[in-house]
């Protein structure tokens, strides 16, 4: 009895091991049983990694339009806000079209901040974007801006509202910022007091490059610069400087255009010729060779707000200097 205990026992060992062996060599067999397998085992560690992540990262995903606006959120909401930017380095937001990777990212986006001056990549796009993540708040950065009228567009068409460059305005920036810090505090009223500490000491730093810069321009009344690409509108308006641009209607000048821009240069003594890194630089180096004078870049997009603002600034100061 005790000897044929010990058998079956063995037989039974015996069976577990031969049926595991056949199993395995079926798994091995079959490569798509196989892929089914490993994908099964790898799921649930995939979701167990989303859900760690999104336990440790509390921020409020933000996705707004154009480079400018990152320093802007990122300096209301510090920490507490993670910001991607849609229309990359490089690109215009007259033109850039999104990719099909940038509009599903949004459909895990918490707060859109719109410029909402009219920006063509935005009158494009806007459907798709609140079509991709309906119950996503849109906040729109430019509510109580005043507009600059009379702008027209690179098709040539009149855009009601006015011109869209909005944001190279420093008094402009700080509505922004308020319009941030609102939709801030709506997404998370527990850190109101902490977005509008951050406001305020951002809106310090605006007020104090204001100051700086109007300093520096006192003797800056009734100048003319000239740009390729009509973006500086606002800025030229807050320290009453002239801006001629040589873009017209989006378009490259005409032969009769440029004649008559080397003319008006020649005539107001100017020596420089803005351009940006965005926009094609080959007319302002036309009329910089007819004039003798040269091509300088400043760029309306760049990420690093104050400092761009600082250096245009001091470009604008330089170019008139040598006039
Ligand atoms: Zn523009």
């Amino acid at each position: 009895m005790k000897i044929m205990g010990i058998n079956k026992i063995l037989t039974a060992i015996l069976l577990v091991c031969l049926s595991a062996c056949i199993l395995f060599a079926g798994c091995t067999g079959n490569t798509n049983g196989n892929e089914q397998t490993q994908q099964q085992t790898l799921q649930p560690t995939q979701q167990q990694t989303q859900t760690d992540t999104a336990a440790a990262d509390e921020r409020i995903t933000v996705a707004a339009s154009i480079l400018p606006q990152k320093e802007i959120i990122e300096s209301v909401g510090k920490d507490k806000v993670k910001v991607s930017i849609l229309v990359p380095p490089g690109f215009s937001p007259h033109t850039y079209e999104l990719t099909s990777g940038q509009l599903r990212s949004i459909a895990d986006t918490d707060l859109f901040v719109s410029m909402g001056s009219g920006i063509e990549f935005e009158l494009a796009w806007m459907d798709k974007i609140k079509g991709v993540n309906p119950n996503m708040p849109i906040v729109n950065a430019s509510e109580g801006i005043t507009f600059i009228d009379g702008y027209t567009e690179e098709d040539g068409t009149h855009v009601s509202g006015g011109d869209p460059h909005v944001w190279l305005s420093i008094a402009n920036a700080k509505i922004m910022a308020e319009n941030v810090c609102k939709a801030l505090a709506k997404e998370s009223p527990k850190d109101e007091a902490y977005f509008k500490a951050n406001l305020e000491e951002y809106k310090a730093k605006l007020d104090a490059l204001d100051g700086e810069i109007r300093e520096s321009f006192t003797d800056m009344k009734n100048v003319t610069i000239m740009t390729y690409h009509p973006a500086w509108s606002y800025f030229v308006r807050d320290y009453g400087i002239e801006c001629i641009s040589v873009e017209n209607n989006g378009k490259e000048p005409s032969p009769s255009d440029l004649a008559a821009l080397i003319d008006t240069a020649k005539a107001k003594g100017i020596k420089v010729i803005f351009a940006s890194p965005e926009y094609s630089t080959k007319s302002a180096y036309t009329i910089a060779d007819a004039i003798g004078g040269s091509v300088v870049l400043i760029d309306p997009l760049s990420e690093n707000y104050i400092d761009n603002m600082k250096s245009v600034a001091e470009a604008f100061k330089s170019a008139v200097a040598q006039n």
